[in-house]
């Protein structure tokens, strides 16, 4: 019987979903998780604890365990456990992107300077520390800019400045997100804030799976909410695009070279591009690529083939599993990350019932918990759930979303 390994980090939305995919292809789980589990001394071969941390340590522990018994496929279930994911694989001889290749797409500079290096369009910067001057730093670059953290992820700390006191604001609110010990304490990179100049135009999400350094386009998604800041709420996707196609062509070709010239060769990416359609030839621009699916609960909107989840065709690809089909279902499909309007304590949700009947809606799921305490962006990094839509068209489905949304009401406590 095959043997998978899911390394899943306890912040993951993403559980369920692979487990599930897991269990239909009928394979046995080995579960790694990066807080120990009660049941662990049971089934040794099945649970372990691992220092995502540290990919050198982890890679010698799974290694072991696979001389033991075989493992024939690691699957890293979100962004923290890419690195590890790949060091982990490579131990035990599994095909598996370079952990160079995975450790760049960690680090948003050097993310840019492998891109740079390579000719893929995508913005400029300048990279700060926190023993900069806020004051020099902002004399020294373009309006408008973007300002991140170069570690972080889900838009925390990024933030848009139209002048030299917004720069300074930004660059302090940043630093305060950078010197919290939970971040602090992610080492290399934490102390950075990237700057780039600030891309116009529309945003997409391009979700794709690399077969021996090939791109093969899984989904390409719009984000129809405009995205100018100062922060980067991702509210809706809806696909397919209602791009032209010479320019989702280009999205698809430029999403290809950044990969390659990241050095990933295998597995999911996740891309996320602006294009400007009033300066055709331009772009697209690459924001950011990563070595893993999309994130949060989103990946529900595809369906693939006939009824495969984005997450069984991940695992079918890591265990040369046959895939039938790639194609997507042909319906138009959207979600909605439901932003966090304010910071407080979650205490409720009214109007679910009404947002589940709008016609197209197909799920309204909170996985913001009662008592939880809400951070906005850009200090905050989570949802307060998700609305899914399938309709006859991406307009329909984009309505839709917004219906649901207008009905829900979130009860937060000051
Ligand atoms: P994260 O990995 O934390 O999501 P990103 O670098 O992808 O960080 O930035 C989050 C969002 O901020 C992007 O999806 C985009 O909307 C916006 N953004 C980031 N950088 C730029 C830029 N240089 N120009 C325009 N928008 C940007």
């Amino acid at each position: 019987m095959l043997r998978l390994l899911l390394l899943i980090p306890t912040t993951t939305y993403r559980t369920a979903d692979f487990m599930e995919a897991a269990e239909k292809l009928g394979v046995e789980i080995v579960v790694a998780s990066d807080r120990p589990n009660v049941l662990e001394g049971e089934f040794p071969d099945n649970l372990l604890t691992l220092d995502f941390a540290d990919p050198g340590k982890s890679a010698c522990a799974v290694a072991e365990l696979a001389l033991r018994n075989p493992i024939h496929a690691v699957v890293p279930v979100d962004d923290l456990t890419t690195v590890v994911g790949a060091a982990v694989a490579q131990a035990i001889g599994l095909r598996a992107n370079p952990v160079g290749a995975v450790a760049t797409t960690r680090n948003k500079h050097a993310t840019r300077e492998a891109l740079g290096r390579a000719g893929v369009a995508s913005p400029p910067y300048r990279l700060f520390t926190l023993a900069d001057d806020p004051a020099d730093a902002a004399r020294g670059v373009g309006y408008p800019c973007v300002l991140k953290p170069t570690i972080l992820a889900a838009s925390r700390g990024v933030i848009r400045a139209n002048d030299e006191a917004e720069f300074v604001a930004a660059f302090r609110r940043i630093a305060a997100i950078l010197r919290t010990p939970e971040v602090a304490a992610l080492g290399e990179g934490a102390d950075q804030i990237l700057v780039e100049g600030f891309i116009r135009g529309r945003e997409v999400a391009l979700e794709g799976l690399l077969v021996d350094g090939a791109l093969r386009t899984l989904a390409l998604f719009d984000k129809p909410d405009p995205l100018d800041g100062p922060f980067f709420e991702e509210t809706i996707y809806v696909t397919p695009s209602r791009l032209p196609a010479d320019v989702q062509a280009a999205i698809r070709r430029v999403t290809g070279a950044a990969a390659a010239a990241l050095g990933l060769r295998d597995g999911p990416v996740h891309a996320e591009l602006r294009v400007d359609l009033d300066q055709p030839g331009a772009g697209p621009w690459m924001i950011e690529i990563a070595a893993r699916s999309i994130g949060g609960l989103c990946s529900r909107t595809l369906r693939f083939g006939t009824g495969m989840s984005l997450e069984e065709v991940i695992l079918r690809h890591a265990l040369g599993i046959e895939i039938d089909g790639l194609e997507r279902e042909r319906q138009p499909a959207g979600v909605m990350m439901i932003p966090i309007p304010r910071g407080g304590v979650f205490e409720a949700v009214r109007g679910l019932e009404a947002a589940e009947g709008v016609p197209g809606i197909e799920a309204v799921t909170i996985t913001a918990h009662p008592g939880q305490a809400l951070v906005p962006l850009p200090e905050g990094s989570r949802y307060l759930g998700f609305v899914f839509a399938r309709a006859e068209t991406p307009e329909a489905v984009e309505a839709a979303l917004r219906e649901a949304h207008r009905r829900l009401e979130f009860v937060i406590a000051a």
